[in-house]
C-alpha cells in the first residue's frame, strides 16, 4: 500500500479508540465540557445504559452560533492557546479532541444557546446548522455510539455493567464537585438526583460518599485534613476507611487531583503504607482523596483520557499522604509504644548455661570509694521498698546472671546470683547484642520487621548514593527499610527495622550507604549479612546512662539468659562480667 493520509473520519476513529472505550466514557467527557463552561445543573438521560442514547445537558456559558461547527473539529479547543497554558490547565478538557471522537463513531447533535444570545442552534448528524429551541445553555445529543465501529461495539460488556460503569462516573463527579447538581434519567425515568450542596467541601461531599463507598464507609470514615505549606503547596482532604474497614483489591481507592479523578501509583502506595501494619496482610485500605495543588505542579497531559498525571514533585505528595494517613489512623488508634524491654522476643534458651566471657576483678577501680560510684543517688538501703523488690524475686535470684541490685553509673546493671557471685552488666553492650540475635533470627525465618514511620524522612545523598541504594532497595526491604526515591539526589525513609526502635532514620540511613558502598559489584548484602546487621544494631534504643527501674533491669538480664551468643557485645567486647564470692573474699583478706 503506498503511503498516504488518514482520512479525518479515520483519525477521528482512532482518537476515539484513546477516549471513547464505552458510553460511560462519552458521559465523562461530555460532563467534563459541562463543568468547564462552568454549569452548575446537569441532566444526564441514558436509553438501554447509553448504548442507543446519551443526552447531556446543562446551563452553563454555551457556544456562540459561529463556533458551533469549530467545537465538532479535531483540535479545535477554546481552553488553552499557548505553551505556557499546556503547563498550567485549569479545566478538564485541553486537548480538542472529544466531540469529533464521539462525532465520529456515533451520531451527534449539538445544541447550544450562548450566554446573551437571543436563539439557540444546533448542528446534526449530517453537518447542517438549523435553529432549536433551548434555554441558556448547551445539550448534546450521542445516538447509537459505536455505529460507525461495529468492531468496538463488540468488546462492551452487558447493559448492565454498562449502566454500572455509568454510574461510577457520576458518583465519581458527585463527589469532587459537590457544588453542581446532579440528575440522570435512565430509560425515561429519573433514577438519582442530587441538589448542589453548599458550604465546607468536605462537609458537602459527605452526604455523597455512600453511593460510591457503600453505607459502611459513609458512616465509619475516618476524616483527613493536610496541608503542605510554601509557594508550590498542597492540601489534602478527604475519607478513611477505619482500620476495621477493608477491601480486597484497591478498587475502592479514589484520587482526585484538583477535582480530576486520576489513578497514582505512588499514590496508592503511600496510603499503602501507611496502612502496612494497621490491616491484615493482603487486604487493602478503602479511600477518597482529594488532592489540590497549584495546576503547574501537575502535568495531565500524560494520558488521553486524562486518568494518569505526572507531579512535579511526587515525592513531596507521597510524604503527605503517607504523613497525613499515618497520623489520621494514629488519632483514631493510638499506637501504645511497647516498652524498651519487651520490645525484643527471646531467641530462645540456650542448652548450656552460659560462660562469662571475662571474671576480672581488675576491671572494679578500687581506689574509688563505693559511695562514688554510685552516681544514680543513695543507694537503696535494706528494708527499703526497692530492696524489698529483689528480696521477693527468688527465682530470677536462682537465674544464671542473677537478680539486679541496682545501676552504677546508669550504665552497668549490678547484680547478685543465687550463689553470691556478683555479676555486672553493660547495659548498653547488652542491649545492643540482643537487638543484633533479634535481627539476626527475624532475618533468619525470612525478613525483619519493618516499622513505618510516622513521617517519612527525606535523607540527601549523592546522586550515585541515591541510585545505588534504589538499586538494593528491594534487597532492603527484607531488613526492614522502606525506601523511595525522592530526587535524583535524595532517599524517603518511610520504614525502619521495628526492633531499633525510635531511631534516628537519617544517621541510620547514612550508615547502611557506607555498608552498601562497601559490597563488592554485583554482591548482596547477604554476603555481609553479620557487618549489616552489628551496623543497624548499633542503632538501638537503650542508650548508656539511662535509668532503668529495677524491672527494667531484670528483664534485661532475663533476655540475655534466654538469647545464645549475649555474653560478648557486636564489637567483641564482654557484656558481663562476674566476680565471684570467692574472689569478693580475697578481696576483702578474708581468704
Ligand atoms: P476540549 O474540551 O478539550 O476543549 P472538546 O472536543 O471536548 O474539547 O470540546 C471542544 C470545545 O467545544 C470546547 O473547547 C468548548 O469550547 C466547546 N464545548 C464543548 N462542550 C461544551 C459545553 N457543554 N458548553 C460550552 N462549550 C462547550
Ligand atoms: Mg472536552
Amino acid at each position: 500500500m503506498p503511503i498516504r493520509l488518514l482520512t479525518d473520519t479515520l483519525a477521528n476513529q482512532i482518537a476515539a479508540g484513546e477516549v471513547i472505550e464505552r458510553p460511560a466514557s462519552v458521559v465523562k467527557e461530555l460532563v467534563e465540557n459541562s463543568l468547564d463552561a462552568g454549569a452548575s445543573n446537569i441532566r444526564i438521560e441514558a436509553v438501554d445504559a447509553g448504548l442507543t442514547k446519551l443526552v447531556v445537558q446543562d446551563d452553563g456559558c454555551g457556544i456562540p452560533k459561529d463556533e458551533l461547527l469549530l467545537a465538532l473539529t479535531r483540535h479545535a479547543t477554546s481552553k488553552i492557546a499557548s505553551t505556557e497554558d499546556l503547563f498550567n490547565i485549569h479545566t478538564f478538557g485541553f486537548r480538542g479532541e472529544a466531540l469529533p471522537s464521539i462525532a465520529a463513531v456515533a451520531r451527534l447533535t449539538l445544541a447550544s444557546r450562548a450566554r446573551g444570545a437571543a436563539e439557540a442552534w444546533e448542528v446534526r448528524p449530517d453537518g447542517q446548522v438549523h435553529p432549536a429551541a433551548l434555554p441558556h445553555g448547551t445539550r448534546l445529543e450521542v445516538a447509537d455510539v459505536f455505529y460507525a465501529t461495529p468492531a468496538r461495539r463488540k468488546f462492551l460488556k452487558s447493559p448492565r455493567a454498562e449502566a454500572m460503569a455509568l454510574h461510577d462516573v457520576l458518583h465519581k463527579f458527585a463527589l469532587a464537585q459537590p457544588q453542581v447538581a446532579l440528575t440522570l434519567v435512565e430509560d425515561g425515568v429519573e433514577s438519582w438526583h442530587i441538589p448542589a450542596a453548599q458550604g465546607d467541601f468536605l462537609h458537602a461531599a459527605t452526604p455523597r460518599l455512600a453511593s460510591l463507598m457503600g453505607d459502611d464507609f459513609a458512616r465509619q470514615a475516618l476524616v483527613l485534613n493536610a496541608e503542605r505549606g510554601g509557594e508550590n503547596g498542597a492540601t489534602l482532604h478527604g475519607f478513611l476507611s477505619p482500620p476495621t474497614l477493608h477491601a480486597g483489591t484497591t478498587r475502592q481507592q479514589f484520587m482526585f487531583v484538583n477535582g480530576r479523578a486520576v489513578k497514582d501509583r505512588q499514590l496508592q502506595t503511600a496510603l499503602k503504607n501507611a496502612y502496612a501494619d494497621r490491616i491484615p496482610a493482603g487486604r487493602h485500605p478503602m479511600a477518597v482523596l482529594f488532592i489540590t495543588l497549584p495546576p503547574s505542579e501537575v502535568d495531565v497531559n500524560v494520558h488521553p483520557a486524562k486518568t494518569e498525571v505526572r507531579f512535579r514533585d511526587g515525592g513531596n505528595l507521597f510524604g503527605l499522604v503517607y504523613g497525613a494517613v499515618r497520623q489520621a489512623l494514629h488519632q483514631h488508634t493510638p499506637v501504645v509504644p511497647r516498652p524498651v524491654a519487651s520490645s525484643f522476643v527471646p531467641v530462645a534458651m540456650p542448652s548450656q548455661p552460659p560462660v562469662y566471657a571475662a571474671t576480672t576483678v581488675q576491671s572494679l577501680n578500687l581506689q574509688t570509694p563505693p559511695e562514688k560510684l554510685w552516681k544514680g543517688g543513695t543507694p537503696p538501703a535494706m528494708g527499703t521498698e526497692e530492696h524489698q523488690g529483689y528480696n521477693q524475686q527468688p527465682t530470677t535470684h536462682n537465674a544464671s546472671l542473677g537478680a539486679a541490685l541496682g545501676q552504677i553509673a546508669n550504665t552497668y546493671i549490678v547484680a547478685e546470683t543465687a550463689d553470691g557471685n556478683l555479676t555486672l552488666v553493660d547495659q548498653h553492650a547488652a542491649h545492643e547484642r540482643l537487638v543484633y540475635e533479634g535481627l539476626k533470627a527475624q532475618f533468619t525465618a525470612g525478613r525483619i520487621a519493618s516499622q513505618p514511620l510516622l513521617l517519612p524522612v527525606v535523607v540527601p545523598l549523592t546522586p550515585a548514593e541515591t541510585n545505588l541504594m534504589m538499586a538494593h532497595a528491594a534487597e532492603l526491604e527484607k531488613f526492614g527499610f522502606g525506601l523511595e526515591q525522592h530526587s535524583p539526589s535524595s532517599i524517603a525513609v518511610v520504614a525502619v527495622p521495628q526492633l531499633l526502635g525510635d531511631t534516628n532514620p537519617t544517621t541510620l540511613l547514612r550508615d547502611v550507604v557506607d555498608d552498601v558502598a562497601e559490597l563488592a559489584p554485583r554482591t548482596t548484602l547477604h554476603s555481609k549479612l553479620e557487618h549489616v546487621l552489628a551496623t543497624l544494631a548499633c542503632h538501638h534504643s537503650i542508650r548508656a546512662h539511662r535509668r532503668l527501674s529495677l524491672a527494667e533491669q531484670n528483664a534485661l538480664l532475663r533476655q540475655m539468659e534466654a538469647s545464645p551468643n549475649c555474653l560478648t557485645c557486636n564489637h567483641g567486647r564482654p557484656t558481663a562480667v562476674t566476680v565471684t564470692l570467692a574472689e569478693l573474699e580475697k578481696l576483702f583478706e578474708r581468704r
